[in-house]
C-alpha cells in the first residue's frame, strides 16, 4: 500500500510523522497526557478537540512520552497499512509498560471504532478503547480505569459535533488552523470505511464555527481550514428562524469576518459541488481559489462499483464548471485509487486519460486496500494482483508528477500572494508559505513577519515546490 501527492519538503516532513501533543501542565493536575495522532487532517483536528476536553477535566498533556501517565494513539483505519503502523507502534510501548506498568495505553479514532474490543483482546497493552463520538466520555474512561478496570466507549451519535468546544491547537505554527464544520459520511462508496467509523453525516451549527473562526482571526491566526468529508453537503437549520443555511452560505459568512482572513475547505464531492459554492468563490478574494476534487477513478464502469454516484462526464462536467467561474489558475486536485477490483488495464487507462485532460496541480494516490466489512468487500473479489496495483499506481504517479510540474511552470515569472507560514527547512534563511492556489513557494527573508501578507515573484519550480523573491506589492 502506498500513497503519494507530490509534495513539497515542508509537507512531507509534516506528513510523515504523526502529531504529538503540546506541554501543558496546571497546578493539582490529575496526570500527564501524550497524545500521537494519525491519518487526516479531521484526525489531527480531533485531537486538538481531546486536548481541550482533557485539559478542562485538569488533566495536562505533554511531548515527551516517557513523563506520560496516559498514552493516547488517535488512529486511522481507511487503510490497511495505517492500521499496520498503529501495531508496530503498540509493540514499541511494551517496554514503556513494563517500566511504568501504571501508565494508561488508549486507542481512539477510526481504528478504536472498527474493531472494538477485539483491540483489547488481542493488544494485551491497551487499556482504553474510544470511538470518534465518545471523546467527552475519556475523563469519565479514564476514571474506570484508575479503578482497575478496562474501559471502552464505541458508540456513534447522530448529533454530536463538539460545536461547544474550543479546541487546543497543537503544534499550529499560529497562522492556520482546522475547523471542523461537520462529522460523519452518508455516502458509503464501496471501498471506504468511514461512514462505519465516523457515523451519520452532522452538520456543526454556523454560530460556533463562525465563533471559532473569529476567535482564531483575533488570536493573530490568518487561514481556516474547513473540514468534512464532504463539505458540500453542509446543512445546518436555524432552530429560531427555521433558515437552512447550504455550504455556499456558510462559506460567504466565514469569509466576510475579516478580508485578511484566508478560507480553505475539503473535501468536496462531485456530486454535490454546486455551481452556487463556485461563484461564492469568485465573490470573495479571500475564499483560495483551490478545489480538491476526488475522482477516484476515470471509468464508468468502475466508478459505479465504488457506488461513486457520478459519473466521468458529470465529473468532467464539474472541471468545465470550475474552470469557467474561476478561472485557469484555480488550483485543482484529485485522489485516485489504483487497481480497485475488477479494474482493466483499459479502466486503468481511463483514470491516466482523466488526468491528462484535468491536468490536476496534486494528487493523493492510492492502490486499493480492501477494508473489511465495507460494500466492496462483501461483493467484489479483490482480484488484481499487487505487483499490478503497484504498477498502476506508479503510472499514475509519474504522470501527475509531470502535471504538476507544467502546472507550476505555467507561474514563472508571475507575482503572486503569499501568506508567510514559516522558516523554509532547508534553509532558515528562507521563509515558506502558499499562493491562493495552495502552492508552496520558498523565498529568501526580508523584512516581513510570520502570518503576514507578501507579494512574491516566482522565479522557478520543481514539481513540489515554487521558488521566488519578494517584490514591492
Ligand atoms: N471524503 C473524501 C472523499 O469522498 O473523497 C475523502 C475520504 S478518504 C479519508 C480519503 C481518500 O482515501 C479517498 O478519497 C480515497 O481515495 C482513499 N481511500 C478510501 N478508502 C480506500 C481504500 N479502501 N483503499 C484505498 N484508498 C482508499
Ligand atoms: Fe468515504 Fe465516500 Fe464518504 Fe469520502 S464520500 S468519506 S470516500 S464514503
Amino acid at each position: 500500500m502506498q500513497a503519494l501527492k507530490v509534495l513539497s519538503t515542508e509537507e512531507k516532513e509534516a506528513l510523515d510523522s504523526p502529531r504529538i501533543s503540546t506541554d501543558f501542565t496546571q497546578s493539582d493536575y490529575l496526570g500527564k497526557v501524550y497524545i500521537e495522532s494519525y491519518g487526516c487532517q479531521m484526525n489531527f483536528a480531533d485531537s486538538e478537540v481531546v486536548t481541550s476536553i482533557l485539559i478542562n477535566k485538569g488533566y495536562g498533556t505533554t511531548s515527551n512520552i516517557s513523563e506520560a501517565d496516559t498514552i493516547l494513539l488517535n488512529t486511522c483505519a481507511i487503510r490497511d497499512n495505517a492500521e499496520n503502523k498503529i501495531r508496530h507502534r503498540l509493540q514499541a510501548f511494551k517496554a514503556i509498560k513494563a517500566k511504568k506498568p501504571d501508565v494508561t495505553i488508549g486507542i481512539l479514532g477510526c481504528m478504536a471504532e472498527r474493531l472494538k474490543t477485539k483491540l483489547i483482546e488481542e493488544e494485551k497493552l491497551v487499556d482504553l478503547v474510544a470511538g470518534p463520538d465518545s471523546y467527552r466520555d475519556l475523563p469519565n474512561l479514564l476514571d474506570q480505569i484508575e479503578n482497575g478496570q478496562k474501559a471502552i466507549n464505541v458508540f456513534l451519535s447522530k448529533e454530536e459535533t463538539y460545536g461547544d468546544i474550543e479546541p487546543v491547537r497543537l503544534h499550529s505554527n499560529g497562522v492556520g488552523a482546522f475547523v471542523s464544520i461537520m462529522r460523519g459520511c452518508d455516502n458509503m462508496c464501496s471501498f471506504c470505511v468511514v461512514p462505519f467509523t465516523r457515523g451519520r453525516e452532522r452538520s456543526r451549527d454556523l454560530v460556533s464555527i463562525i465563533h471559532e473562526c473569529t476567535a482564531l482571526f483575533n488570536q493573530g491566526y490568518r487561514e481556516v481550514n474547513l473540514l468534512g468529508q464532504n463539505v458540500d453537503s453542509y446543512h445546518w437549520i436555524n432552530q429560531d428562524s427555521n433558515e437552512t443555511v447550504n455550504f455556499a452560505q456558510l462559506l460567504a459568512q466565514t469569509a466576510q469576518i475579516h478580508p485578511d482572513l484566508r478560507i480553505r475547505f475539503s473535501t468536496s464531492h462531485p456530486k454535490d459541488i454546486t455551481d452556487e459554492v463556485l461563484h461564492t468563490m469568485a465573490r470573495f478574494e479571500n475564499i483560495c481559489k483551490n478545489i480538491h476534487l476526488p475522482a477516484q477513478s476515470g471509468n464508468n464502469r468502475i466508478l459505479e462499483l465504488m457506488n461513486r454516484t457520478y459519473t466521468r462526464e458529470w465529473y468532467l462536467d464539474r472541471i468545465k464548471s470550475i474552470r469557467a467561474i474561476l478561472g485557469e489558475d484555480c488550483g485543482i486536485s484529485h485522489d485516485v485509487i489504483a487497481g480497485f477490483c475488477s479494474e482493466t488495464e483499459e479502466e486503468h487507462q481511463d483514470t491516466l486519460a482523466l488526468l491528462t485532460e484535468v491536468q490536476y496541480d496534486f494528487g493523493y494516490m492510492f492502490t486499493y486496500s480492501e477494508r473489511p466489512g465495507t460494500p466492496a468487500a462483501k461483493k467484489y473479489p479483490d482480484d488484481v494482483p499487487d505487483d499490478v496495483k503497484s504498477r498502476r499506481l506508479s503510472e499514475i504517479i509519474d504522470l501527475q508528477r509531470k502535471h504538476s510540474g507544467i502546472r507550476n511552470e505555467r507561474l514563472i515569472g508571475r507575482i503572486e500572494k503569499i501568506l508567510v507560514e514559516g522558516n523554509s527547512k532547508k534553509s532558515d534563511k528562507h521563509h515558506y508559505g502558499k499562493t491562493d492556489s495552495n502552492k508552496v513557494v520558498v523565498f529568501p527573508k526580508g523584512t516581513e513577519q510570520i502570518g503576514e501578507y507578501v507579494y512574491v515573484k516566482v522565479l522557478s519550480c520543481t514539481t513540489g515546490t515554487l521558488i521566488g523573491e519578494l517584490v514591492n506589492s
